[in-house]
């Protein structure tokens, strides 16, 4: 479902300072593959480049080498005359996003904010986006707050709106990136539940976390990020409890440690 193959990207700026510095590409040579139906977990320290690599995966960042394919879509890097808005497009409605800070719309109340993609982008009728809507928030828990502001909602709440409206275009993938590390426990419980039933629904996703127990509930393979590479793949109790990389290995102590 989505193949990421020799991607990557450097920032505009860093290309002027200091051209083709290996060490300065926020992304240097990814190769990733999630089959259809996989949740796969991306773990890494700060820094390493793992949002960056959503980004691109979404078509929100341009690329300067490698490709990346979602479904039947593909992205090509920046300089290719092929990379067609239209493509872009449709790989937008194909993978949906959850990000840390929820990122809803604060002025659009909880309804709104669901339906606003699929009546602006894929053109439903109202009514079609409602029906819609109320499925979703009432398995996120959230059919009682549909007039709710994002600002009347706490965290856990907002975060579950922000998962019914990745959901609400039907998209094929969604991507997490460190959808709880802004809750506390309680909540982050309560957004970790609505993911695994989505996992057990077998949608594909791809989660950016540094929740270990909870990649190693819902998640196939876990990938490790360091300094904009995949420095290990493996089963969560392979990188967990049998890591290879040193690099893994002190970042799972730091885990551990939390
Ligand atoms: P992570 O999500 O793993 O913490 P990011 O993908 O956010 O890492 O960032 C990876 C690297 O790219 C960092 O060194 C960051 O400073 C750099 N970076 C991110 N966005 C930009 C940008 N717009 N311009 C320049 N550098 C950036
Ligand atoms: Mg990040």
């Amino acid at each position: 479902m989505i193949a990421v193959k020799d991607l990557v990207k450097t920032h505009p700026w860093q290309r002027v300072l200091v051209k083709d510095m290996p060490r300065l590409r926020v992304l240097d040579g990814i190769n990733l593959t999630v089959p259809r139906g996989e949740v796969a977990a991306v773990i890494g320290s700060s820094g390493s480049g793992k949002s960056t690599l959503l980004r691109c995966i979404n078509g929100l960042e341009p690329f300067q080498a490698g490709t990346i394919q979602v479904d039947t879509q593909q992205l090509l890097p920046d300089t290719s005359p092929r990379s067609s808005a239209a493509s872009l497009l449709a790989l937008r409605r194909n993978v949906g996003m959850v990000f840390q800070q929820f990122n809803l719309f604060p002025h659009l109340n909880v309804m709104d904010n669901v339906t606003l993609a699929p009546c602006r982008a894929m053109h439903w009728p109202r009514a079609k986006a409602e029906e819609n809507a109320r499925r979703l928030l009432d398995r996120v828990g959230l059919a009682s707050k549909l007039k709710a502001k994002p600002e009347q909602l706490s965290g856990g709440e907002q975060q579950r709106v922000a998962i019914a409206r990745a959901l609400a275009v039907q998209p094929q993938v969604i991507l997490f990136d460190e959808p709880t590390s802004a809750l506390d426990p309680r909540m982050s419980g309560e957004v970790l539940a609505v993911i695994a039933d989505l996992a057990r629904d077998g949608l594909t996703m791809l989660i950016v976390t540094h929740d270990m127990s909870f990649a190693r509930q819902v998640a196939r393979r876990v990938h490790v990020m360091h300094a904009g590479k995949i420095i290990e793949s493996g089963s969560p109790s392979e990188v967990f409890t049998a890591p290879i990389q040193e690099t893994t290995k002190s970042l799972v102590r730091e885990f551990n440690a939390k």
